[in-house]
């Protein structure tokens, strides 16, 4: 199993070093001295399993950081451990009613730190179960459609925050409907799965992302990706499910399972929305249907 990350925030190196001596032989750690920083990694496409994050800090103080972490839909499900001198009911009372899962007032116990640190990330991959079952296509097993909408609003945010091209390729199987009159229903479901697993396969970085947008159709979110990146991308996973080789003996533009694409991308802006994305990649895979399928069209919305 992997080490879980823990982000220790404390403005004061003393503070970070007993914490992070404490805790380093079980858990990977990472260290920000001031609520930017912490923000800034949390945001990061690599965020951490929980934060130790102190209340006094200057500029901007730990209720602050933890207030933002829970507004962002990135942020708000990692757990957040005040750590602080503050021992005033009312101060710990603040810090959990911002979301906080648990408030240890310093000088504090290491061994009770390091079994509450345990505690809450045990809770915390349990709730990941929870969400994964509750955003995996049943027959599939990648993410559906709820999963989708909620990662391509992550990314549109982050696109936004850092100017960079977002990219979304609409994934649709040929003439699927002829496929399933010959073959049956059973079959069908087959090579649904035997295309989502291609499909993923077939993209190409950790942070892309694909889902089971609803019947024969696919979606991959390829952050950081303008449309020449998308278009090899499309090309590639088109040639990857040609080589496949599935009989479809009844398409019609082929004699195996082929794939149509529209691929759009875009350095988002506060005037418009992911649904714009959505609209232009999906115009684009009509155009690809109409201009004979197993192919990728797109259009450059930036
Ligand atoms: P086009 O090339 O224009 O996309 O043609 P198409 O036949 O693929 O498109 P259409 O939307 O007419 O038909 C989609 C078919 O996909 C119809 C439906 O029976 C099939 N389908 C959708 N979901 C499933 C599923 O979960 N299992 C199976 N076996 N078939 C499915
Ligand atoms: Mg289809
Ligand atoms: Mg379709």
């Amino acid at each position: 199993m992997t080490k879980s990350t823990i982000l220790i925030v404390d403005d004061m190196v003393a503070n970070i070093k007993v914490l992070g001596e404490l805790l380093k032989d079980e858990y990977k750690i990472r260290l920000a001295t001031n609520g930017e920083k912490a923000l800034q990694i949390s945001r990061s496409s690599n965020p951490p399993d929980l934060i130790l994050l102190d209340v006094i800090m200057p500029e901007m103080d730990g209720y602050e950081v933890c207030a933002q972490l829970k507004t962002d839909k990135a942020t708000k499900n990692i757990p957040v451990i005040f750590i602080t001198a503050m021992d005033l009911e009312k101060d710990e009372t603040k810090g959990l009613s911002l979301g906080a899962v648990d408030y240890i007032t310093k000088p504090f116990s290491l061994p009770i730190v390091k079994a509450r640190v345990k505690t809450h990330l045990e809770l915390k991959h349990h709730r990941d179960i929870l969400e994964d079952l509750s955003t995996l296509d049943g027959l599939t097993g990648i993410s559906n459609r709820r999963r989708f909408d909620e990662i391509l609003e992550i990314e549109w945010l982050r696109a936004l925050r850092e100017s960079t091209s977002l990219a979304l390729l609409m994934i649709d199987i040929d003439h699927f409907k002829l496929y399933n009159d010959n073959y049956g229903h059973i079959a069908g479901d087959d090579c649904l799965k035997l295309v989502a697993k291609n499909l993923l396969d077939g993209i190409p970085r950790p942070a892309d992302f694909l889902a089971r947008y609803g019947g024969e159709e696919f979606a991959a979110i390829l952050p950081m990706t303008d449309t020449k990146g998308a278009v090899t991308v499309g090309s590639s996973l088109i040639m990857h499910i040609n080589a496949l080789k599935i009989p479809h003996v009844h398409s019609l533009v082929s004699d195996q399972i082929t794939i149509s694409i529209g691929a759009a991308s875009i350095i988002p802006d506060r005037r418009n929305s992911s649904v714009f994305l959505i609209e232009n990649a999906d115009n684009c895979l009509y155009l690809a249907k109409e201009g004979g399928r197993n192919r990728v069209e797109s259009t450059d919305t930036g």
